[in-house]
Protein backbone atom coordinates (compact mmCIF):
# COMPACT_ATOMS: atom_id res chain seq x y z
CA UNK A 1 0.00 0.00 0.00
CA UNK A 2 1.07 3.27 -0.63
CA UNK A 3 1.58 6.01 1.92
CA UNK A 4 1.72 9.56 1.41
CA UNK A 5 5.34 9.96 2.84
CA UNK A 6 8.44 9.88 0.54
CA UNK A 7 10.08 6.82 2.12
CA UNK A 8 8.20 4.22 4.96
CA UNK A 9 10.89 5.77 7.20
CA UNK A 10 10.22 9.15 6.82
CA UNK A 11 9.07 10.77 9.86
CA UNK A 12 5.36 11.85 9.89
CA UNK A 13 6.44 15.25 11.68
CA UNK A 14 8.41 16.15 8.01
CA UNK A 15 5.07 14.75 5.88
CA UNK A 16 2.05 17.12 8.03
CA UNK A 17 0.15 19.19 4.77
CA UNK A 18 0.34 22.36 4.63
CA UNK A 19 -3.16 22.97 6.00
CA UNK A 20 -1.75 21.91 9.52
CA UNK A 21 0.98 23.96 9.91
CA UNK A 22 1.59 27.51 9.77
CA UNK A 23 4.22 29.23 7.04
CA UNK A 24 7.14 29.40 9.45
CA UNK A 25 9.44 32.72 7.95
CA UNK A 26 12.65 33.44 9.63
CA UNK A 27 13.62 37.20 10.21
CA UNK A 28 16.39 39.01 8.36
CA UNK A 29 16.36 35.94 5.75
CA UNK A 30 16.71 37.83 1.83
CA UNK A 31 14.16 34.94 0.38
CA UNK A 32 11.87 35.01 3.13
CA UNK A 33 11.19 38.98 2.14
CA UNK A 34 11.24 38.10 -1.89
CA UNK A 35 9.11 35.55 -1.10
CA UNK A 36 6.77 37.76 0.71
CA UNK A 37 6.42 40.09 -1.83
CA UNK A 38 8.21 43.13 0.58
CA UNK A 39 11.52 43.05 -1.29
CA UNK A 40 10.58 43.13 -4.84
CA UNK A 41 11.65 40.72 -7.68
CA UNK A 42 11.28 39.74 -11.39
CA UNK A 43 8.31 37.34 -10.59
CA UNK A 44 7.54 34.74 -13.06
CA UNK A 45 4.90 32.71 -11.05
CA UNK A 46 3.37 33.17 -7.72
CA UNK A 47 1.08 30.57 -5.77
CA UNK A 48 0.20 30.17 -1.41
CA UNK A 49 3.30 27.85 -1.51
CA UNK A 50 6.23 29.42 -3.93
CA UNK A 51 7.42 32.46 -5.64
CA UNK A 52 9.54 32.05 -8.50
CA UNK A 53 11.57 34.56 -9.92
CA UNK A 54 14.95 35.90 -11.76
CA UNK A 55 18.12 35.56 -10.47
CA UNK A 56 19.85 38.90 -9.85
CA UNK A 57 22.67 37.98 -11.34
CA UNK A 58 22.09 35.06 -14.29
CA UNK A 59 24.07 32.22 -15.02
CA UNK A 60 22.07 32.28 -18.50
CA UNK A 61 19.47 34.16 -20.19
CA UNK A 62 16.37 33.30 -17.94
CA UNK A 63 17.99 31.76 -14.74
CA UNK A 64 15.29 31.77 -12.51
CA UNK A 65 14.53 30.68 -8.77
CA UNK A 66 11.90 28.47 -7.03
CA UNK A 67 11.35 29.52 -3.44
CA UNK A 68 9.27 27.82 -0.99
CA UNK A 69 7.55 31.14 1.28
CA UNK A 70 8.14 28.94 4.06
CA UNK A 71 11.64 29.19 5.48
CA UNK A 72 13.63 26.06 5.15
CA UNK A 73 17.55 26.72 5.48
CA UNK A 74 18.23 23.48 2.99
CA UNK A 75 16.87 20.26 1.85
CA UNK A 76 17.74 18.07 5.35
CA UNK A 77 14.55 20.88 6.97
CA UNK A 78 12.14 20.46 3.76
CA UNK A 79 9.39 18.30 4.28
CA UNK A 80 7.88 15.65 2.05
CA UNK A 81 4.56 17.82 0.83
CA UNK A 82 6.75 21.20 0.16
CA UNK A 83 9.12 18.93 -1.64
CA UNK A 84 6.92 16.84 -3.73
CA UNK A 85 4.75 20.75 -5.17
CA UNK A 86 8.19 22.13 -5.32
CA UNK A 87 9.37 19.23 -8.50
CA UNK A 88 6.22 19.45 -9.97
CA UNK A 89 6.54 22.92 -10.41
CA UNK A 90 9.67 22.68 -11.80
CA UNK A 91 8.22 20.18 -14.66
CA UNK A 92 5.75 23.16 -15.49
CA UNK A 93 8.49 25.98 -15.17
CA UNK A 94 11.00 23.98 -17.42
CA UNK A 95 8.48 23.89 -20.11
CA UNK A 96 7.54 27.28 -20.30
CA UNK A 97 11.10 28.29 -20.50
CA UNK A 98 11.65 25.81 -23.32
CA UNK A 99 8.53 27.44 -25.16
CA UNK A 100 9.07 30.89 -24.16
CA UNK A 101 13.07 31.40 -24.48
CA UNK A 102 14.04 28.76 -27.03
CA UNK A 103 16.71 27.44 -24.53
CA UNK A 104 18.45 24.27 -26.00
CA UNK A 105 18.60 22.54 -22.88
CA UNK A 106 18.16 23.33 -18.96
CA UNK A 107 19.87 22.50 -15.63
CA UNK A 108 18.08 21.92 -12.02
CA UNK A 109 20.67 23.41 -9.30
CA UNK A 110 20.36 23.13 -5.72
CA UNK A 111 23.01 23.95 -3.41
CA UNK A 112 22.91 22.70 0.31
CA UNK A 113 26.02 24.74 2.11
CA UNK A 114 28.63 26.81 1.84
CA UNK A 115 30.76 24.06 0.86
CA UNK A 116 28.07 23.70 -2.07
CA UNK A 117 27.90 27.19 -3.26
CA UNK A 118 25.17 27.84 -1.68
CA UNK A 119 25.30 31.98 -0.27
CA UNK A 120 21.48 32.32 0.91
CA UNK A 121 20.52 30.10 3.31
CA UNK A 122 17.13 29.74 2.15
CA UNK A 123 15.94 26.33 0.30
CA UNK A 124 15.89 27.26 -3.60
CA UNK A 125 15.74 25.49 -6.74
CA UNK A 126 18.05 27.06 -9.76
CA UNK A 127 16.78 26.56 -13.13
CA UNK A 128 19.33 27.17 -15.35
CA UNK A 129 18.17 27.64 -19.78
CA UNK A 130 21.47 26.09 -21.40
CA UNK A 131 22.72 27.80 -24.85
CA UNK A 132 25.13 26.63 -27.28
CA UNK A 133 28.09 28.60 -26.28
CA UNK A 134 26.25 29.93 -23.48
CA UNK A 135 30.03 29.56 -21.00
CA UNK A 136 28.17 27.96 -18.23
CA UNK A 137 30.40 25.03 -16.68
CA UNK A 138 28.64 22.38 -14.17
CA UNK A 139 30.62 19.94 -14.80
CA UNK A 140 33.12 17.86 -12.08
CA UNK A 141 35.99 15.34 -11.70
CA UNK A 142 35.15 12.37 -12.60
CA UNK A 143 37.37 9.72 -9.99
CA UNK A 144 37.67 6.08 -10.65
CA UNK A 145 36.22 3.97 -7.47
CA UNK A 146 36.84 0.58 -6.97
CA UNK A 147 33.87 -2.18 -5.94
CA UNK A 148 34.70 -2.38 -2.28
CA UNK A 149 34.26 0.94 -1.42
CA UNK A 150 31.48 1.41 -3.35
CA UNK A 151 29.70 -1.15 -2.04
CA UNK A 152 30.90 0.18 1.67
CA UNK A 153 29.18 3.78 0.69
CA UNK A 154 26.24 1.80 -0.95
CA UNK A 155 25.42 -0.32 2.80
CA UNK A 156 26.30 3.14 4.58
CA UNK A 157 24.03 5.17 2.72
CA UNK A 158 21.29 2.39 2.73
CA UNK A 159 21.21 1.76 6.37
CA UNK A 160 19.91 5.66 6.82
CA UNK A 161 17.17 5.70 4.43
P1 LIG B 1 22.96 29.84 -4.10
O1 LIG B 1 24.39 30.23 -4.36
O2 LIG B 1 22.60 30.05 -2.63
O3 LIG B 1 22.60 28.47 -4.59
O4 LIG B 1 22.08 30.80 -4.97
C1 LIG B 1 21.67 32.07 -4.55
C2 LIG B 1 21.25 32.81 -5.78
O5 LIG B 1 20.45 33.91 -5.40
C3 LIG B 1 22.41 33.37 -6.61
O6 LIG B 1 22.36 32.85 -7.92
C4 LIG B 1 22.20 34.87 -6.55
O7 LIG B 1 22.52 35.51 -7.77
C5 LIG B 1 20.72 34.98 -6.24
N1 LIG B 1 20.36 36.18 -5.49
C6 LIG B 1 21.01 36.66 -4.41
N2 LIG B 1 20.40 37.77 -3.96
C7 LIG B 1 19.34 37.98 -4.78
C8 LIG B 1 18.33 39.00 -4.82
O8 LIG B 1 18.27 39.92 -4.00
N3 LIG B 1 17.40 38.89 -5.80
C9 LIG B 1 17.43 37.88 -6.72
N4 LIG B 1 16.48 37.89 -7.66
N5 LIG B 1 18.38 36.92 -6.72
C10 LIG B 1 19.32 36.98 -5.76
ZN1 LIG C 1 13.86 32.44 4.55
Amino acid sequence: MRTSSVCEHCDPETIKTKKEREIVMKKDCLFCEIARGSIPSATIYEDSWFRVFLDVNPASRGHALIVPREHFDNIYELDAETAGRLFSLATCIARAMRDALGCQGLNLVQNNGAIAGQTVEHFHLHLIPRYEGDGVDLTWPQHEIDKEEMEEIRKAIKAKI
